[in-house]
């Protein structure tokens, strides 16, 4: 049997209906004409995996932007979840979607990648969203970056959140030693795999599984090995695509986001996340992660 592909996609789309101080899309617009050539170039890919049963494959989107707010994106997940050789088809959002939608979701295979802003939303409408997600059986993590000014509402997340969903902390690394002792106890007490992320993980000349079998899609079809690195492996409308993707170590010094090192076979991400790799919900959770 083929090995399975872990495949992040991220067209074009680059506009967000938030304003997060610390991001670059805040409050963004893409043009109709930038929005349907996003969607050509979406439905391509998905048309693309629908070629490649029947080998397994796991999606996840990783978008500039807000993505889920756009039909084009639920209904791409909705598709996706519905061909039996897509293992999982997942989305980073920040859930400010409906989620009627959600109703045909295939609830193996559709998740959502949650993110609260807390200068966005309230972490009360947030956490009622969360409880819906819940209520329908959609798989689903939550998270937030841990900034220290919002580490009241963080806290107030997780007393909010249904007690299985799992909250991810995600390290605020722009400035060295952010963090004082209890506050690293603080977060690591929400989420047990928050030391892993706090660490710029040394990676060249490591054997990482991005570019064998995972790696990045963009609009144009043109795939890298993940989002830390530019050079370019092909095009999967290419003959003979897959002879790109093979065994190699990482040539940065450091790969510091959970959205790359839990592909360096080193840190063995793969035992800890299982089948929820992609979602970011840590197998067995809350059983063996609490
Ligand atoms: S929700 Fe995400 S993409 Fe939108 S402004 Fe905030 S961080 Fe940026
Ligand atoms: S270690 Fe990180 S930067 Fe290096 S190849 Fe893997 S995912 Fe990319």
């Amino acid at each position: 049997m083929k090995p399975r592909w872990n495949i992040l996609y991220r067209g074009p789309l680059s506009s967000c209906n938030y304003a997060c101080g610390y991001c670059p899309f805040a409050k963004t617009r893409n043009s109709i004409a930038e929005l349907r050539d996003d969607t050509r170039r979406l439905g391509s890919f998905v048309d693309w995996i629908e070629a490649q049963a029947p080998r397994e494959i796991g999606v996840l989107f990783t978008p500039w932007g807000e993505a889920l707010i756009h039909r084009a994106y639920q209904q791409a997940l909705l598709r996706l979840g519905g061909m039996p050789h897509v293992r999982r088809a997942a989305i980073q959002t920040n859930l400010a979607c409906g989620w009627k939608w959600l109703d045909a979701a295939d609830r193996e295979r559709v998740a959502l990648w949650c993110t609260y802003h807390p200068t966005e939303t309230t972490v009360e409408r947030f956490a009622a969203k969360i409880h819906i997600l819940h209520r329908m059986g959609i798989r689903h993590s939550v998270g937030a970056v841990g900034v220290k000014e919002h580490f009241p509402q963080i806290e107030r997340l997780r007393g909010l959140l249904p007690e299985s969903t799992y909250l991810w902390i995600n390290a605020f690394k722009k400035h060295p030693r952010y963090y004082q002792p209890e506050q690293l106890e603080f977060l690591t007490a929400i989420d047990p795999h928050f030391p892993v992320n706090l660490r710029q993980h040394p990676s060249r000349g490591k054997s990482c599984r991005a570019g064998q079998s995972s790696f990045t899609v963009d609009g144009d079809g043109t795939a890298r090995r993940c989002h830390f690195i530019d050079a370019p492996l092909g095009n999967i409308h290419d003959d003979g695509f897959e002879s790109r993707l093979v065994e190699r170590s990482c040539p940065n010094a450091i790969c510091g986001c959970h959205i790359g090192y839990v592909h360096l076979d080193e840190l063995k991400q793969d035992e800890i996340y299982g089948d929820g790799l992609l979602e970011r919900i840590p197998a067995g959770w809350p059983e063996r992660g609490a």
